[in-house]
Parts: C-alpha cells; structure tokens; sequence
C-alpha cells in the first residue's frame, strides 16, 4: 500500500437537507491552537459560548451549554436526563426524526405513546392537545423541522397547552434553528437541542441544548451516583440517570460555576460551535432567518421552474430545504451521482416511504447564497435533461432571479 497522502477533499458544494459546507470562518476558528480543559481561556470561552447560544435560542436559560457528540447525543442527554423509567413520553411523529425520538424514548425506559400524521404533513394543535388529554405524558417531544419531509411544526402555541398540563415540552430544533424563527422562553420550551451542520453552517459533532428552570428542577431531582447510590450503598435504586456521558446533572455541573470534573470539553468543537452562534448574532438573528427565507423561495421557484412537483404541504415547509419528485423515467441515483461527479454538488437521497421518490435539496448556513441556489439550478436542469426529462432551458436560473429581483 502507499503511505496515505494529507487529507485533501474534492471541491464540493453540499446543497443536500445536511450536512453542508460550512462557513469559511468556523474551519478557520477549529484550526485555532488548543488549550488546557481548565486554563482561563477555556473557561471563559465555554462561558462566553453559553452566552451567544442563549442568544441564539432566544432564552435566559441558565442552563444552555453544548453536549460533545452529533446531534443524537443532545437529544439522548434530555431524553435520559429527563425521563425516568416507566415515565409517560408522548412523541407526534411527522417523519423519520420523529421516529428517532420514540426511539430513544424507548431506550430510555420511557412508556411512548405517539402519534402520526402522513409524511409532507404537520399536526394541528388540536390533535397535540387531544393527545397530551388522553396520554397525560410527563414530557412531549417534538421535532420542529423534520428533514426527512422539509415540513416545519409550528410550536408557538403548543408551550401553553403544556404548561397548562403540567407536561415538559421538549424539541428537536436540529434542522430548522438558524433558518426558520425559533422562541425558547416566548414558545414556553423546557428543552431543545441542536447540531451544527445545518442551518448553524458547521460540521456536525456538537450539540447545543437550553434547559428550562423546570426541566433543570427535574434533572437535579434525579439521586445523584456519588452522593445517592455510592452513599446510601443500594444498587437498585432506580432513579439515577442511566449514562455517565449524557448525565445533564454532571455536565451542567462542569459548565456551571463549580466546573466539577466530568468529560474534557471538545475544544476544537467548542471553538466551531462559538463561531456557528458568532457569525449568526454578528449577521442577525431576524436578517438570518430572512435570508434562509429569501434563498429557499428562490430555489422553491427554481425547481418548479424545472418543472418539478414539490412534495408535501408547502405552507407549512422549512425555509431551509425542499424536496422534489424525481421526474418520470428519471434514475434518481444515477442522476444524483451526474450532480456529484460533473459538477460537484450534493443534493440529498431521502428515506423510508419518501426513498426513491423525492431528492431534497438544502439551502442552508453558508450555502443559502444566489450563487449557490443558482449554479445547483443550471447544473440540474443540465442533468434531467441528459436523463431526457423535459425541461424548459433556463427555467430553473430564471424563477429563481425572478424571486432575487422581487426581493431587490
Ligand atoms: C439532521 C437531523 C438530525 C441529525 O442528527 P445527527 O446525530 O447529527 O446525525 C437530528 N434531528 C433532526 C430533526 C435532523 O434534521
């Protein structure tokens, strides 16, 4: 074998529901030199960071620190920091990611009762409220954009009915917080978390979470391992939390004041995660979400410019990211691979009932730019008609700067 060569990635353009490129500044931010786990600089930028990320949640929640892991790894510390076994966890599923709720619900011993309306759909309010009535769940969870079908569950009157039930709210806001309007405190959310590599432009790998005082009450609720288990000598006591790395008692005690000792802080990820929240506040939390809006029209246009079917209820669709029938006669993959290979763009597959139907295509982060939108669009137009689906020439280039004029 020859000895491997520095890492040297092709030029791509991730135009796919995630993960995207990230923005230039984040990469240059994670090649910042390290730093000890506990040198004043460490400390104060894990402080400084949990500051932007309230500002980016829009919440005064104390507790608003990043879990080290993908996306996955937030949801699984509030879902086994928060549910004990046997609890009541309802789960409205609207696609794949809703699934992986219920799933992690599971595993983590809750009693799961869901919900489900067809993909390319979102629930009324009247069907969450029906079901946290008859299920009375210790905590709701739920997806605000699902990317697997681009649909956006509006949560601005659903905090409310929760707190009238005494229910924790809790969501996945992975896919559409940076790019879509997101209230922590004014929606009454207990708990969110997050990932980089979407609307936040960085590679996946940190998960921010905000807790509510009342989430934090139940968390510090749990008997602790040192003081209850080890103390009192009784193995069997059945309500500590069921992992040492997603403990949220342990790692808001290491982000918190007394920086107990719990795992090392993923500098790099920390310095990335910094600059996702800095160039967002630096450009606006509202001009942010316009420009994601702006960007998505734009390529919402574009496609059916092309001549494709949108999928799903498009009222209620992500700014961030569309999904489109693959035409008649197209092979999907194939023609994903012709984007990859002859003009070095992503656009994304999809899953379960949607696979081999639609190919989502993101705007998002770094990549919800004119130049973007517009390149995926002549280069898909190049590719359909290779594969001899019939598209008008420059339809897609076009709708889209109809759009770019509009806004001008
Ligand atoms: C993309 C996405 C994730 C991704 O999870 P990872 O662990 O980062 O792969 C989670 N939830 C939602 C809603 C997503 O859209």
């Amino acid at each position: 074998m020859t000895f491997p060569a520095p890492i040297d990635p092709p030029a791509r353009l991730l135009m796919g529901p995630g993960p995207i490129s990230a923005y230039p500044s984040v990469l240059r931010a994670m090649s910042a030199p390290l730093v000890g786990q506990y040198d004043p600089f460490m400390t104060a930028t894990m402080t400084e960071t949990q500051e932007l990320y309230r500002q980016v949640w829009a919440t005064d929640n104390d507790a608003t620190v990043l879990v080290d892991g993908t996306s996955r790894a937030g949801i699984e510390a509030a879902m086994i920091s928060l549910v004990r076994p046997g609890d009541r966890v309802l789960v409205p599923i609207f696609g794949r990611f809703g699934h992986l709720l219920a799933e992690i619900a599971e595993r983590a011993m809750a009693e799961v009762h869901t919900i489900e309306v067809p993909w390319g759909e979102v629930f009324p309010v009247s069907a969450v409220r029906d079901a946290i009535e008859r299920v009375k769940p210790h905590l709701l969870a739920l997806v605000q954009g699902d990317t697997s079908t681009t649909m956006l569950q509006p949560l601005d009157e659903i905090g409310e009915l929760c707190r009238a039930n005494g229910v924790l709210f809790y969501t996945d806001a992975t896919a559409s917080l940076g790019g879509n309007a997101f209230e922590m405190d004014a929606w009454g959310l207990d708990a969110a978390t997050a990932g980089l590599q979407k609307c936040l432009g960085g590679p996946s790998g940190s998960a921010p979470i905000s807790l509510s005082d009342a989430a934090v009450e139940v968390i510090r609720s749990r008997t602790r391992i040192e003081a209850g288990i080890r103390e009192a000598g009784d193995p069997t006591a059945s309500d500590f939390v069921r992992s040492n790395y997603f403990d949220l008692g342990m790692i808001l005690d290491y982000w918190g004041p007394r920086r107990l000792n719990h795992h090392t802080e993923a500098t790099t990820m920390l310095y990335g995660a910094r600059e996702c929240a800095r160039v967002l506040l630096l450009e606006g939390r509202d001009a942010v979400i316009d420009r994601h809006r702006l960007h998505g029209e734009a390529m919402l246009a574009g496609v059916r410019g092309l001549g494709l079917t949108v999928f799903g209820d498009v009222a209620h669709k992500m700014s961030n990211v569309v999904a489109v029938e693959i035409p008649e006669g197209v092979p999907g993959d194939a023609a994903r691979s012709a984007m990859l290979d002859d003009f070095g763009i992503e656009i994304g597959t999809s899953f379960g009932p949607l696979h081999g139907r639609v190919w989502r295509i993101g705007t998002m982060g770094y990549n919800a730019r004119t130049d973007a939108v517009l390149q995926t669009l002549a280069s898909l137009e190049t590719v359909l008609r290779r594969f001899g689906a019939p598209v008008p020439a420059g339809g897609g280039v076009e709708a889209a700067n109809d759009v770019y004029r509009a806004a001008s």
